[in-house]
């Protein structure tokens, strides 16, 4: 173990070094290993706990808490709250709220990382019907996308010579009004609009260089695609994100083939004209909002490969010393 580990450190290292010079790069280095898989599954058990995390639940609000709680206890972060009342067909009205943790606002040149933090209600598209009432764990779809922002953060909290703020970006609703994400047919993101209206009062001068979104990224055998709306609103931090993964996490990180385009957060973002790309394995049968969508199903290497490779580019962004959209 040691020696592999060993091993890693070097070619990180190494890779840092080509990627951002050679100034710091020990430093740089040790934010990367730093990210740490198992930290991250404790994130993921956590929030299992509070199942469902769905809009109006106990759970949501015990989700909010928590990354919160996260937020505040690093250093270097700032905390803004976006909440609002929501309205769906039926008149039932939804208390909403994004939950922004800003490192380093004083920083002009921007990074976004983000992910949904809301749950389905019920697992709608479990095998066993008698079991489609049941919560949804959501294990993989949605707090493994939440574990490796706030995993992130906690890599970088002793990063503090960049050039590049991060905003780690945790939103509501994406599962749409009811909750039930894909299994209502007039489903509609919630969270990722609001936030994107908003941008005028969080980035008064210039715009995010860029916007990842994650979701679904802890399975076993995580397989990575370019996703069609990504390829297309990301260019040139697209190839960027995907050359250091292909390169951190080759049997993760793949050129093709391409999916979707997905409808999830991205969307939003990219409309604003923020190069947005989603990093998501949809491939998640038979446990795709089922009852079975557990921890069990989550790998720490997974897990790492997506958070090493967003350290990774971050540092590689923060050494650019410019805003390239590459379009
Ligand atoms: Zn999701």
């Amino acid at each position: 173990m040691k020696v592999k580990l060993f091993i890693a450190i070097a070619l990180l290292t190494q890779f840092v070094a080509a990627s951002v010079g050679t100034s710091a790069v020990a430093d740089q280095a040790s934010n990367i290993v730093r990210w740490n898989g198992k930290a991250a599954m404790t994130h993921i058990n956590l929030l299992l706990r509070w199942t469902p995390r769905s809009i109006g639940t106990v759970g949501h609000a015990d989700t909010v808490e928590y990354i919160t709680q996260q937020l505040s206890s690093s250093p270097g972060v700032t905390i803004e709250r976006q909440e609002w009342i929501g309205s769906r067909g039926d008149g039932a009205t939804l208390h909403l709220i994004n939950v922004i943790g800003r490192f380093h606002p004083e920083r002009r040149r921007r990074i976004i990382l983000a992910t949904h933090f809301d749950s389905i209600v019920s697992a709608y598209k479990d095998p066993d019907s008698r079991l489609r009432a049941d919560p949804m764990p959501g294990a993989n779809n949605s707090a493994s996308g939440v574990a490796v922002l706030l995993e992130t953060l906690h890599s970088l909290r002793r990063w503090i010579d960049g050039t590049v703020g991060v905003d780690f970006v945790f939103l509501d609703g994406e599962e749409g009004p009811y909750s039930l994400g894909e299994g209502d047919p007039k489903w509609y993101p919630l969270g990722s609009p609001h936030f994107a209206d908003k941008l005028q009062s969080l980035y008064p001068t210039q715009l995010p260089e860029v916007a990842i979104v994650y979701d679904m990224v802890c399975k076993k055998d995580l397989r990575l695609y370019p996703e069609a709306l990504s390829i297309q609103s990301g260019g040139g931090e697209f190839r960027r994100l995907w050359d250091i993964g292909k390169k951190t996490a080759p049997g993760v990180f793949k050129d093709g083939p391409t999916i979707g385009p997905i409808g999830d957060d991205q969307m939003a973002l990219a409309a604003k004209g923020i190069p947005s790309i989603l990093v998501i394995d949809f491939d998640y049968s038979p446990w795709f909002n089922t009852t079975k969508d557990t921890a069990d199903k989550c790998s720490i290497t997974s897990l790492e490969a997506v958070g090493r490779t967003t350290v990774l580019y971050i540092l590689n962004k923060a050494a650019s010393g410019s805003s390239e959209s590459g379009r």
